[in-house]
């Protein structure tokens, strides 16, 4: 008898030290999307997109678009920063279809973490596949967690004024989801702490209000850049490409480049939201251009 075909297997966890920290990152998702052009860029780049993707050995249509939330022990606390698509494709007619179902309980129990272990949920942003995982049939998941929002994009989506005609229904969500649990969080801005060693930095655009986060321990540091950069070839090597699920495109494209030489010029670790699992990695600058690298053991040592 041949050996039968086991189909796909992709790793779903990953966990490592920062310091004296342990960060997880964790897959609650994945999806294939079509149409990175005209998604990125619109159509004027089509061109350009479709010559990156061939150049870069990818599809030049269909991409796989990953949600990973990632958790990191700090030793007293346990964060979560986001909580992927949840149940919302069940819950909402809207969604069917266009989110994949969330995995995260599960896999963040494959880790060795329970739901009521999380001591703080950081929300980087109020798009569904950020909030998603919050509450399931109208009831906290994490039970035990206090909430952090960057205090300027829980303003702007709690206030509803300016939300473009593709984002309506997210603004419906985030009043659903996110408003009831105000009194259990705290609002922050860019320079505030989360926690000892978990810092807010401005990365406005892509939502309105959206933040990033330093994670420091021990002199290693980790920028979760939530969804800074939307794909790993197409948002690094063009950052000025408008992306079309970016709320203030402009904004988002200062952000990114604001953010890439940061990154490149500080030779940070980054962790991605959007990024190929892991979700880690780090950008290397050679004249004006950036490219991902992806993380391999460096971590790990
Ligand atoms: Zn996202």
């Amino acid at each position: 008898m041949p050996a039968s075909i086991q189909g796909e297997l992709q790793p779903t966890i990953y966990r490592f030290k920062l310091g004296g920290f342990e960060v997880a990152t964790i897959m609650d998702s994945k999806v294939i999307r079509e149409g990175l052009s005209p998604s990125f860029g619109g159509e004027p780049a089509a061109a350009e997109v479709k010559a990156l993707a061939a150049a870069n050995r990818i599809d030049a249509n269909r991409y796989q678009h990953p949600f990973t939330p990632f958790v990191v022990n700090t030793g007293k606390e346990l964060v979560l920063f986001d909580t992927g698509n949840g149940s919302l494709s069940a819950e909402n007619e809207q969604l069917k279809g266009r989110l994949p179902p969330g995995n995260l309980v599960a896999r963040m129990a494959e880790a060795g973490y329970k739901p009521e272990d999380v001591d703080v949920i950081v929300i980087t942003h109020g798009h569904p596949d950020h909030i998603g995982g919050l509450t399931k049939a109208g009831a906290p998941v994490f039970p035990k967690a206090r909430y952090v929002f960057g205090a300027a994009d829980f303003d702007f989506w709690k206030k509803g004024e300016n939300v473009r005609e593709a984002r309506k229904f997210n603004r419906e969500l985030y009043v659903k989801i996110c408003l009831p649990l105000a009194d259990r969080s705290t609002f922050i801005k860019p320079g505030d702490e989360v926690v000892p060693g978990i810092t807010a930095v401005d990365a406005f655009g892509h939502s309105p209000g959206m933040l990033a986060f330093m994670i420091e321990s021990e002199g290693k540091r980790l920028l979760n850049w939530a969804d800074t950069c939307g794909h790993y070839v197409v948002s690094i090597q063009r950052p000025d490409l408008h992306l079309d699920v970016d709320d203030d495109k402009d904004k988002a494209a200062a952000t990114r480049k604001r953010i890439l030489d940061m990154v490149a010029s500080e030779k940070l670790f980054v962790a991605g939201f959007h990024m190929p699992f892991p979700g880690l990695g780090f950008v290397e600058k050679t004249g004006n251009a950036y490219r991902w690298v992806p993380h391999s053991y460096q971590l790990n040592l």
